[in-house]
């Protein structure tokens, strides 16, 4: 990352060729108290983790699995924001590089052509006041050319959407300059007041169908855009504006 622009994102680098999770090891790495910005990378992962007790596939050599500490001075309560700040910045990357019209599935999510490219899981350490630390993980399928059966339709890589072999080096150094300019608009306000319209621009869910489900409720809607506190909104099918932050949205057809 000899070339990158920033002031202390991505900065130190600790690197491996092989991990669990890259959350797992900046999770450690935090405890002992290395610095915000620091960034972890792995060649590979032996348990990539999605939300949710979810997986996530991290084959040797044609991902980026990497992993970000931050430390923002705020309460708990808005860690989750930092999920979209991170999709912003890791969606505006891949468009750079690639030219390819990336779009966001709120909240976690990248996807090119409606199949999932990239994605982020965003874990918190914090007290009952205060956050300790948040790690940014990010996994990016750059130049798969074969996916596991059951992912087939809903997963894609860089390579096999643009044909281009982009570099790995070069995604890591653009999404951590992005991130660093993105998270300090956001720590200007503690909310995504300054990002919002910029995130609704590329949301691929905005005016389309969605379905959300929680633990005791399923209905659909229309998806309208996000609020400062990054919930989505949903015009139900009376009309009814409601904000979603937490349960799961998924899009018919993705
Ligand atoms: P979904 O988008 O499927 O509704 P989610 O957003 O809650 O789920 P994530 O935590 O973002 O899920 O990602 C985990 C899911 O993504 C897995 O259950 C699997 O279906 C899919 N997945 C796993 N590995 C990859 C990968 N390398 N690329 C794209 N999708 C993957």
């Amino acid at each position: 990352l000899s070339k990158l622009q920033t002031n202390y994102m991505g900065r130190q680098v600790f690197s491996y060729d092989e991990v669990t999770s890259t959350n797992t090891v900046a999770k450690q790495l935090a405890d002992e108290g290395k610095e915000e910005g620091t960034l972890i990378v792995s060649d590979k992962q032996i348990q990539g983790k999605g939300r949710r007790g979810r997986y996530w596939e991290s084959p040797k050599g044609s991902g980026i699995f990497m992993t970000v500490i931050l430390k923002p001075k705020m309460k708990p309560v808005y860690a989750s924001m930092l999920t979209l700040v991170a999709a912003l910045a890791l969606n505006d990357a891949i468009t750079d590089l690639t030219g390819l019209e990336a779009k966001i599935k709120w909240p976690n999510d990248v996807v090119v052509n409606k199949k999932k490219v990239a994605g982020i899981l965003t874990e918190l350490s914090a007290e009952v006041d205060y956050i300790n630390y948040i790690v940014v993980g990010i996994g990016v399928n750059v130049s798969m050319k074969d996916f596991p059966e059951e992912l087939k339709d809903k997963a894609t890589s860089l390579l096999l959407e643009s044909g281009k072999s982009i570099g790995r080096a070069q995604l890591i150094a653009k999404t951590m300059e992005y991130l660093e300019c993105y998270y300090e608009r956001f720590l200007k306000t503690h909310d995504l007041s300054e990002l919002k319209e910029t995130y609704s621009k590329v949301l691929i869910n905005k005016d389309q169908v969605v379905r959300i489900l929680t633990e005791d409720d399923s209905y659909t809607g229309v998806a309208r855009g996000i609020t400062d506190e990054g919930h989505l909104i949903v015009e139900k099918d009376n009309h009814d504006l409601v904000e979603v932050y937490s349960g799961e949205v998924s899009v018919r057809g993705l």
